[in-house]
């Protein structure tokens, strides 16, 4: 459909209300015209033919009809009427333009029979005696209260027509004015109509093209006012609209982007729609560039596909844990449901991923821990059970032998004793660590290092071995000074165990930066490069025989690493076979 401008569609209604009022007009002025210009022709001519009939009246009775038709001729040519007397009998007598003997009876004319009767008579039509249009007046024509005949003055329609016709050019000539008057003054007022509607239009527009800042002038006539003042409000409540949704959109995007899940959601033909920074991290993808792509494309992960792959197609939510194995070994757990609008139609689906695999090796890790404590508490268990039963089975006869498995059962009770002393420090340490119950104080190390020293001093004396101290007087750190010692207690007490007889063993404390390094240092066998990353582990030996052999409970490095821990510090080892051990501990500087 074609569409024209309002100014187009009211000019033309203007311009033809115009023309039609100023024809309705112009034919009314016009025929009102007309008819009292015809009308004052008429009373004209009366007056005429009433003055005719005065100089009539003058004749004496029984006039002579030349002496009439002199009159008529006389009295025509001044007044330029045409002037004729006319007896009741309807024969002429006098023409101021025609010889009346060669004009027929008049008895018959309709002016002429209502002047007889004794009115005027009025009539206009064709002149059979002139051949055109005239216009007739007749009054009776009176001598001594007798009626003679009529007198008659009439005009040819030609002269009255030429001046009716100047006058109605004259109107059409105003009207035509008039006209042009009114076209320029209704184009201008269409276009004060359909002004504001353009600048109103201009505004809608740029509305719809997001800038609801500039509100619209409100034009002076009342409805564009109450338009201009809606679409300003329509404006407003966009404007907060879009500003709630923005908000709304920021809010789910922080929250999205601060939790720890990958959140993916798909739409129904599997694009990707969004994917949140945790999920980007642990599918290893950029978020900006896999967004609106085939979730196919961007997975690579067959057990990842396959789970989503099942999503998509089932309308229940769907979990199941996998396997990622990329340069890492991960494990996730993921949920999967189908995303519905209110209408229950399905949109695609959200696929939520939590990280699980520290959450696993924990398991893993406890799982090892109760089979590891069990298999550590079982050796001695054993063995204990065994001279036991051969004590009862009779050795306890032979005192020589059940001395010797007596001391065998103590030596295994202590060990027991010992392992267990040692998972009951590591558990109060983790317990204490965790409430927060592990105080530090700032304060000088070097006292804590001496009596550590102290304790193994009469293990090292057996074996010849000497400690040397190396620590300023003035070291401070922020430390817990029983927890301390018993670190370093462990850690010299590796270094005496696996030293040869007869060697040295330094202890150096030294400040680093914002950190005080503790080593413990010793020229032992050293530990092979594979067993390095495992050796703070719980129950971790580098060769269990031989260790078991020397004492311990496999414990001691882990305490180590739970004490550094709760010191908000770490340890940490470098070692090769055949090279010195070096354990570093750092703690926090005071
Ligand atoms: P244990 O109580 O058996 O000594 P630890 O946790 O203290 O247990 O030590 C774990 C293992 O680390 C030991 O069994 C040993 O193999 C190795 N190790 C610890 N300290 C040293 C050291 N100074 N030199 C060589 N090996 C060591």
């Amino acid at each position: 459909m074609t569409r024209i401008r309002v100014v187009w569609r009211l000019f033309p209604a203007f311009i033809l209300i115009a023309v039609t009022c100023l024809l309705a007009g112009t034919w009314y002025t016009a025929s009102s015209w007309r008819k009292f210009y015809l009308q004052e022709t008429a009373v004209d001519l009366e007056n005429r033919a009433r003055l005719v009939e005065i100089y009539l009246q003058d004749l004496r009775p029984a006039p002579d009809e030349t002496q009439i038709n002199a009159i008529c001729r006389k009295l025509g040519q001044l007044t330029s009427t045409r002037v004729t007397a006319i007896l009741t009998s309807g024969k002429v007598v006098g023409d101021s333009e025609e010889d009346p003997q060669r004009m027929d009876n008049h008895a018959d004319r309709p002016e002429f029979k209502e002047a007889v009767q004794g009115q005027v008579g009025i009539s206009t039509r064709f002149s059979f005696t002139l051949g055109h249009d005239m216009m007739y007046v007749a009054l009776p024509w009176r001598q001594q209260e007798r009626t003679l005949g009529v007198v008659r003055a009439s005009l040819p329609m030609k002269a009255i027509d030429g001046a009716l016709r100047s006058l109605y050019q004259k109107i059409a000539w105003g009207g035509l004015g008039v006209a042009l008057v009114i076209t320029v003054l209704s184009f201008l007022i269409a276009r004060r109509i359909t002004g504001p509607l353009d600048d109103l239009k201009r505004g809608a527009l740029r509305f719809a093209r997001g800038d609801l800042d500039r509100k619209l002038p409100v034009p002076d006539t009342d409805e564009l006012a109450g338009l201009a003042e809606a679409l300003n409000y329509m404006a407003e409540q966009l404007q907060s609209q879009i500003e709630t949704l923005s908000r709304q959109g920021q809010e789910q995007e922080a929250i999205l982007s601060s939790m720890t899940e990958g959140v993916l959601a798909l739409d129904a033909a599997g694009r990707l729609l969004t994917i949140n920074r945790a999920g980007a991290a642990m599918l290893r993808v950029d978020a900006d560039t896999a967004q609106n792509l085939e979730v196919q494309e961007v997975i690579k992960d067959p057990g990842l596909k396959w789970f989503i792959n099942r999503t998509l197609s089932n309308p229940d939510p769907i979990e199941g844990e996998m396997e990622i194995k990329d340069d890492s070994r991960r494990i996730f757990q993921a949920h999967g449901t189908s995303l519905r609008d209110a209408h229950g139609i399905s949109l695609g689906t959200l696929i939520v991923l939590r990280d699980i695999t520290q959450l696993r090796q924990l398991e893993n890790t406890r799982r090892d821990f109760v089979a590891n404590v069990s298999h550590e508490l079982k050796t001695p268990i054993t063995s204990i059970k065994g001279f036991v039963e051969t004590l009862l089975a009779g050795a306890l006869n032979e005192p020589k032998n059940a001395e010797n498995f007596l001391q065998i059962i103590a030596k295994q009770t202590d060990r027991l004793n010992e392992i267990i002393d040692d998972l009951l420090t590591l558990s109060r340490i983790e317990q204490d660590a965790e409430r927060r119950q592990i105080f530090l104080q700032g304060q000088k190390i070097k006292g804590v290092l001496q009596s550590a020293i102290q304790v193994c001093e009469t293990k090292a004396a057996a074996k010849n071995i000497t400690i040397e101290l190396n620590c300023p007087d003035d070291l401070r750190g922020q430390i817990n000074p029983p927890l301390l010692e018993q670190a370093l207690v462990n850690l010299v007490d590796n270094a005496v165990k696996f030293s040869e007889p007869g060697s040295a063993i330094q202890v150096e404390a030294e400040r680093a930066g914002t950190e005080v390094l503790v080593r413990v240092r010793d020229r032992g066998p050293g530990i092979p490069p594979e067993h390095l990353p495992r050796i703070f582990e719980r129950f971790y030996r580098v060769d269990a025989g031989r260790s078991r052999k020397i004492g311990g409970s496999g414990l001691g490095l882990a305490i180590v690493k739970h004490i550094a821990l709760a010191h908000g510090g770490r340890v940490t080892v470098a070692s090769a076979p055949g090279k010195e051990t070096v354990f570093s501990l750092f703690l926090k500087a005071d």
